[in-house]
């Protein structure tokens, strides 16, 4: 099991099962949002995920290929924990960078490559896809 929390404490959370995939996303949603180079995403069985402590709150916008990605976070810090999309699918991604065991990003899948930042170096070994690849989400 992993374990997570926002940058305050008041938001906890738990993951039961194995992570599907981690994404490093380059794109300027991520870029933005994180305030960062890129984003982490690591995607989750919904089934898996739990919030064990505090409330978050939510902001939508509009998802690459319809509908909307929801986006939760720590109301007191603000500190992104997790987005899923609407309408639901059967995994949600957790902003890795908040769980409390640090991941490794030796296998992560690299996506929206394209508008990465100079002066990002991508591994040569690293999955990478210069946009959206099928069926992931943000
Ligand atoms: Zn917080
Ligand atoms: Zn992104």
């Amino acid at each position: 099991m992993r374990t997570g929390g926002c940058q305050c404490g008041d938001v906890r959370y738990a993951v039961r099962a194995a992570p599907r995939q981690l994404y490093a996303c380059h794109c300027t949603e991520c870029r933005r949002q994180s305030g960062s180079a890129f984003g982490l995403s690591l995607e989750v069985d919904r089934a898996a995920f739990a919030l064990t402590r505090g409330r978050v709150a939510t902001w939508t916008r509009p998802a690459d290929g319809g509908g909307r990605v929801i986006c939760h976070f720590c109301p007191r810090c603000g500190t992104r924990i997790w987005h899923e999309h609407d309408p639901a699918s059967a995994t949600l991604t957790v902003k890795a960078g908040t769980l409390d065991d640090p991941v490794d990003l030796s296998d992560a899948i690299h996506i929206w490559t394209d508008s990465r930042l100079p002066g990002v170096v991508i591994p040569d070994r690293a999955r990478r896809y210069p946009g959206e690849p099928d069926g992931q989400q943000a």
